[in-house]
């Protein structure tokens, strides 16, 4: 019997819109499932309340992805319009460009990750899922030809009008933009939410030009945090994210695509823990550990062990585009 999402409450005329894709494995293209676990939406959404979203693992190649899962015509309905990503920059920091010895040694937050590039020189960026540009933003003032791609039209005209920076609407493939042209995509927690992420790498592949490299961040569904809070891991974000890498199925779905590894690490995120524990708070099981966790210095503490663990939630990968 295929899988479906499971409904608790009935729905509304509005959702009753919704389509579902039941598909594949975004990796190896088999049919071949196992279920690893259902989990709800975690934001407080109140329409869709009620639904909760099968995560499989393929047992051909174990990638794990939502599945039964919104068609794309249908997934912009599980995003809130405040989407955090999508909201325009109101702190538009200048990062240090090389980062400082000890966070590059201790490894650096999520968002200040923005500002380092792994080698020197500046050239054609594409951000592929900009949001609200404030990377974009940072590039451009670091000296970089930038280029942002959202599929939020709000999105992307903020990027054009209050930013005064190149950006279209859509996604890979995309027509105004030719082979060839870039020396860096960016994919900064993008590459989760697309239906067809190898098709997305294969089409970043064909747009930079040989030696031009793809950088990666995605949740790392292999971490300590999944392991520990399970479905309350605010790395999760279902039904919004549709496929969980992990460094492994990372490092596959890259080189499938043509692109050779250059590097992979994990990154620490005391704020996803924090999160991750208010959001296991909700729960009437909740453990004390989890209250402590959304103590912010403990969770910084926590981020740190856990990093030098090497099992920390966020995964970056940096992918080249082969030279011969
Ligand atoms: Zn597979």
């Amino acid at each position: 019997m295929p899988l479906r999402p499971q409904l608790l409450e009935p729905l509304n005329e509005t959702d009753s819109a919704i389509e579902w894709d039941d598909s594949p494995c975004p990796l190896c293209g088999q049919h071949d499932e196992e279920l690893r676990f259902e989990a709800a939406d975690p934001t407080p959404c109140y329409r869709k309340q009620g639904l909760r979203f099968l995560v499989v693992r393929c047992r051909q190649c174990g990638l794990s992805y939502t599945n039964p899962r919104p068609a794309p015509d249908s997934i912009g309905q599980f995003y809130p319009i405040d989407y955090k990503p999508h909201r325009r920059p109101r702190k538009l920091a200048q990062a240090h460009p090389r980062g400082r010895f000890w966070e590059r040694l201790l490894g650096r937050p999520c968002q200040e990750r923005r500002g380092l590039l792994p080698w020197d020189g500046v050239g054609r960026l594409l951000d592929f899922g900009c949001g609200g540009g404030s990377f974009l933003k940072r590039m451009a003032d670091q000296g970089w030809d930038v280029t942002g791609l959202d599929a939020a039209v709000g999105a992307v005209q903020n990027v054009q009008e209050q930013l005064g920076l190149k950006a279209v609407v859509g996604t890979l493939p995309h027509q105004e933009l030719r082979a060839g042209s870039f020396e860096v995509v960016t994919m900064w927690h993008s590459i989760e939410h697309v239906h067809e992420p190898l098709e997305i790498l294969r089409e970043a592949y064909r747009l930079l030009v040989p030696g031009g490299k793809v950088i990666i961040a995605c949740p790392n569904i292999e971490s300590w945090a999944f392991r520990r809070f399970g479905v309350n891991w605010f790395g999760l974000d279902l039904p919004r994210h549709l496929t969980h890498f992990s460094p492994e199925s990372l490092t596959a779905i890259l080189q499938t695509a043509g692109l050779r590894m250059e590097s992979l690490r994990t990154i620490r995120h005391s704020d996803w823990l924090r999160s991750s524990a208010r959001l296991a708070m909700r729960s009437p099981r909740a453990h004390f550990r989890d209250q402590l966790l959304t103590w912010k210095p403990l969770a910084k503490l926590a981020a740190w062990f856990i990093y030098v663990m090497g099992r920390s939630d966020c995964i970056i990968a940096v992918g080249e585009r082969p030279k011969m």
